[in-house]
C-alpha cells in the first residue's frame, strides 16, 4: 500500500504537515497536484496566476525530484481524479493541508467520505492559516464581523505553532508491476503560461515564484523594511513592505514560518513596525475568516443594503482607461500599469484605484474585483473580494462609503517626490514633484498623458448622492 500527498495551496515541502505526516509513514508515497477547473464553484484562475502556477509547480517539481520524490500532474475535477489514482496505486492513506473556500471544501468532504466508505484512512491538516476559521468564535458563538477584536481574540490564546522543518527525504514514488510510477500530464500540456501576446516578462524580471524565492523575499524584508514597515509600508516609492502575497497565495511560504521567523529576528521587544506587520498577516486571516463564512464574497455584497445601491455601468472606454492606466490620475494610472507589468500592486495605491472605480466612476465593484482576479499575481479568493469590499463600503468592517480617496492629495502625500509616478509614467518625467500631480494644469497633456476622464469634484458629489439615495431608501 501507499500514501498519496494531495498538494492544492500548500507548494512547498518546509512546514508542510501532510508531507511531513507522509514522510514519517515510510509507505511508497505519491504526491499529487490536481489542475481542477470542472468542479462545481471552483473560480478558474486567472492569466496572472496562472502563469505563478506554472513556474511554481516546476520548482515544486524538482524540490520533490531533490528529496527522493517526484511531482504527478493531473488534471480534471478533483474527486474523480484522486478517487481513481488512489484505485490505481493502492493507496491506504490520503492526506491533505486544509482549504477554506466553499467549493473546495466541498470536494474535499467528497473525498474524505469516499474514502472512509472504502477503507481508506484520510487526513487533513493545518498548514494556511494561523487560525482556522471555526476556532475564532465571539463570546455568542458567531464569527467576528469586525476585524481589531477578532485579532484581539486570535492572539489571545496560544502562540501560533512552530513550523516543521522540511523533510529531507521522501519516500520514493510507489510503482506498478512494470516498475513505473503513475502517469501523469506533461506541465506544458496545460498551457498556463500566456503565448500571443506574451505579456509575461515584465513578471518573470519581478518574481521568482517557489520556496527559494518566498525565503529570499522573508530574509529581504527582515534584514530590510521590516524595521521602518509602519510608515515605509504606506510609501508606494520604495520598497517598503514584504511582497510576501504571491508566495502566501500559493502556499510556498507558511504563514508560521514567517511569524517565527519575526520572533527570532526581534527576539526581545519587537519594535511596533513587527506588530503593525503581524496585523497584516491576520487581515489576510479575516478575509479567509469571511470567505469561509459567505462562500459568495465574490459576487454578493457583504451588507445586503448595497444590493440597492445604483452603480453605474461604465462605459467601455472609461472601464479600458482604469484597466490600462489612462484615467488621467497619475496615481491611479501608475498603479494600474505597475499591475499590468508585474502583476502586483502596492497597497495604499490599490485603494485608490479602487476607489476611484467605485467611486469617481461608479462602477459596481464586481468589475474591479474580476480585472485584478485575472491580473494580480496575489490574487486571493478571500483578499480579493474581501478588499474590494472593503472599499466599496458594502464589506465587512469597511472603510464608509463616504470616504473618497482623492487620488491627487494621496499622490502628493505618499509619493511627494514622485519616484513612483516616474517610474510608471515616464512621460510625466520632465514635471516636477509639484506639477506632476496634477499633469493637466502643468503640460502633462501635451507630453501625450491623458486628460482626466472625470472631473473629482463632480464624480465625488455623485457618489455622495447615490449614496444618499441609498441610505434615504
Ligand atoms: P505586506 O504589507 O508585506 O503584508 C504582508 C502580508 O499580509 C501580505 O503578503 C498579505 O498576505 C497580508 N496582507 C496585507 N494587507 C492585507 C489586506 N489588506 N488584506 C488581506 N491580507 C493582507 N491581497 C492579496 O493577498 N490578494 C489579493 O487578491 C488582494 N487584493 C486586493 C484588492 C484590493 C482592492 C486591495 C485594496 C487590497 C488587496 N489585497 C490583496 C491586500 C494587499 O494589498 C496585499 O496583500 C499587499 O499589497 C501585498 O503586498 P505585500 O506582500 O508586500 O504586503
Amino acid at each position: 500500500s501507499s500514501t498519496l500527498v494531495w498538494l492544492r495551496d500548500d507548494l512547498r515541502l518546509d512546514d508542510n504537515p501532510a508531507l511531513s505526516e507522509a514522510a514519517s509513514l515510510g509507505q511508497p508515497l505519491i504526491v499529487v497536484y490536481v489542475l481542477d477547473e470542472d468542479s462545481p464553484g471552483v473560480r478558474p484562475l486567472g492569466g496572472a496566476t496562472k502563469w505563478w502556477l506554472h513556474h511554481s509547480l516546476t520548482d515544486l517539481a524538482a524540490a520533490l525530484e531533490a528529496a527522493g520524490s517526484r511531482l504527478l500532474l493531473r488534471r480534471g475535477p478533483a474527486t474523480d481524479i484522486i478517487r481513481d489514482l488512489a484505485l490505481e496505486t493502492g493507496a491506504s492513506t490520503v492526506l491533505w493541508n486544509r482549504r477554506y473556500g466553499g467549493p473546495e471544501r466541498r470536494v474535499d468532504a467528497g473525498v474524505k467520505d469516499w474514502a472512509a466508505e472504502h477503507g481508506l484512512k484520510a487526513a487533513s491538516f493545518q498548514a494556511n492559516l494561523m487560525f482556522e476559521p471555526w476556532t475564532v468564535r465571539t463570546g455568542a458563538g458567531g464569527p467576528y464581523k469586525v476585524f481589531t477584536p477578532f485579532w484581539r481574540a486570535c492572539l489571545d490564546g496560544s502562540e501560533p505553532r512552530l513550523p516543521l522543518d522540511a523533510p529531507e527525504r521522501l519516500p520514493a514514488p510507489s510503482t506498478d508491476a512494470g516498475g513505473r510510477p503513475p502517469a501523469g500530464d506533461a506541465l506544458d500540456s496545460w498551457r498556463l503560461l500566456p503565448r500571443r501576446p506574451d505579456w509575461s516578462g515584465g513578471l518573470a524580471t519581478t518574481w521568482q515564484p517557489g520556496e527559494a524565492g518566498a525565503w529570499q523575499r522573508l530574509a529581504d524584508f527582515l534584514d530590510g523594511p521590516a524595521e521602518d514597515y509602519g510608515t515605509g509600508r504606506d510609501v508606494p516609492g520604495v520598497e517598503g513592505t514584504s511582497r510576501l502575497s504571491p508566495h502566501l497565495r500559493f502556499g510556498e511560504i507558511s504563514p508560521f514560518r514567517i511569524w517565527h521567523a519575526l520572533r527570532e529576528r526581534f527576539p526581545h521587544s519587537a519594535p511596533a513596525d513587527v506588530g503593525i506587520f503581524r496585523s497584516e498577516l491576520g487581515w489576510r486571516e479575516f478575509c479567509w475568516q469571511l470567505l469561509y463564512e459567505n462562500p459568495q464574497l465574490a459576487t454578493r455584497n457583504y451588507r445586503p443594503e448595497f444590493d440597492r445601491f445604483a452603480w453605474q455601468a461604465p462605459s467601455n472606454a472609461e472601464l479600458a482607461a482604469w484597466q490600462q492606466g489612462r484615467t488621467g490620475y497619475p496615481l491611479v494610472d501608475a498603479g494600474m500599469r505597475q499591475l499590468w507589468q508585474t502583476g502586483w500592486m502596492h497597497n495604499r495605491v490599490r485603494m485608490a484605484a479602487a476607489s476611484f472605480l467605485v467611486k469617481n466612476l461608479l462602477a459596481d465593484w464586481r468589475l474591479g474585483e474580476a480585472w485584478f482576479w485575472d491580473t494580480l499575481v496575489d490574487a486571493d479568493a478571500a483578499s480579493n473580494p474581501a478588499n474590494w469590499q472593503w472599499v466599496a463600503g458594502s464589506g465587512a468592517d469597511a472603510s464608509p462609503y463616504f470616504r473618497i480617496f482623492n487620488p491627487v492629495t494621496q499622490s502628493r502625500k505618499f509619493d511627494a517626490g514622485a519616484r513612483y509616478l516616474r517610474e510608471y509614467l515616464p512621460e510625466l518625467s520632465g514635471l516636477d514633484d509639484k506639477a506632476i500631480h496634477e499633469p493637466w494644469k502643468a503640460g502633462g497633456l501635451a507630453a501625450g498623458y491623458p486628460e482626466p476622464i472625470v472631473g473629482l469634484p463632480e464624480s465625488r458629489a455623485r457618489a455622495l448622492e447615490t449614496y444618499q439615495r441609498l441610505k434615504d431608501g
